[in-house]
């Protein structure tokens, strides 16, 4: 494959390459706004705002990415959160009907659809009426809000493990579908979505499990965006720590060792309030340059 380059980038260039699709009318994509950040959108996400005639969006939804919508687009509000009680049935409803009378309807999510966010049971309900869709996939949060706190998913170091799990079902309850005991036993580093209302118990378990009540625990609250805020504590402290401080959501709860990799990789703080960052945040340089292997 050749790579010719000629010049600087061109963004009617950037569109042919990627063969950005045309948005028929009368079909849903589905697709990801990432976590907050609209630099983290992809070229998939911003082709479909640039044509979409609505954009039904979620709580979620940085204000910032929907200011980038076309002119010619509607946005309407799709979120749970509002206190209208709308309903997931009412939220698929209104995107079919808006499909069958012929607009091209974009469904904007936080993260990436399939990632927590019911993009799965809505694609499924267009399916059901023979609606066509696209799902264009996005940063999830427990990915993207990592990185911009500084805190790697995997470090050959720390783990070959990472899980994501959500610490809230529907009614609000913590899952009883999800194994924290074995969760603890296997997953080195924890990302919890939907942790918050239940930090103190989602702790209590995973410590149940056989992990150290110092082990490190970080609150990435509102990531990606401008108004981040990162809570470092551990597990035995989470819920104290988690009241006291008053950390509001939307917010990810990240469990293990890779935490302690913060005071080297928050580039974010060092960009933003010229925070130092250290070399060796584990300690792992003996005093003659050798590196130690961590058992
Ligand atoms: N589909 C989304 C997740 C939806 S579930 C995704 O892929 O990211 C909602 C949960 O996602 C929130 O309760 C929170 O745990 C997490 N979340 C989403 N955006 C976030 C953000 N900007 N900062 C912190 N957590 C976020």
């Amino acid at each position: 494959m050749s790579h010719e380059r000629n010049g600087p980038v061109d963004w009617s260039r950037v569109k042919q390459a990627a063969r950005l699709p045309a948005f028929e009318k009368g079909s849903v994509w589905l697709v990801g706004a990432g976590p907050g950040d609209p630099g983290l959108l992809t070229l998939h996400a911003l082709n479909a705002l640039a044509q979409a005639d609505v954009v039904l969006y979620d709580a979620l939804v940085d204000d910032t990415i929907l200011g980038l919508v076309g002119a010619q687009a509607a946005c309407v509000y799709a979120g749970k959160r509002s206190g209208d009680g709308a309903t997931q049935a009412d939220i698929t409803k209104r995107m079919i009907a808006f499909a069958r009378s012929g607009k091209r309807v974009v469904r904007l999510k936080g993260g990436d659809p399939f990632v927590f966010g019911r993009g799965g049971e809505e694609a499924l309900a267009l399916v059901e009426e023979g609606i066509p869709f696209r799902i264009v996939p996005g940063v999830t949060s427990g990915i993207g809000g990592l990185a911009y706190a500084g805190i790697p998913a995997t470090h050959r170091d720390i783990n070959h493990v990472v899980s994501f799990v959500t610490g809230h079902m529907a009614g609000g309850e913590m899952p009883n579908s999800v194994n924290w005991r074995a969760l603890g036993e296997a997953s080195p580093v924890i990302v919890i979505y939907m942790g918050l209302k239940h930090i103190g118990r989602i702790a209590d378990e995973i410590i149940a499990a056989g992990r150290s009540a110092d082990e490190p625990v970080a609150i990435i609250s509102n990531a990606t965006t401008e108004r981040q805020f990162v809570l470092e504590t551990t597990l035995g402290r989470a819920r104290t720590d988690a009241a006291a401080s008053g950390i509001p959501g939307p917010a990810l709860i990240v469990v293990g060792e890779a935490v302690r990799l913060r005071p080297g990789l928050d580039w974010l703080s060092a960009a933003l309030h010229g925070r130092k960052l250290e070399a060796d945040p584990l300690h792992q340089k003996k005093t003659r340059g050798r590196v130690t292997q961590r058992t």
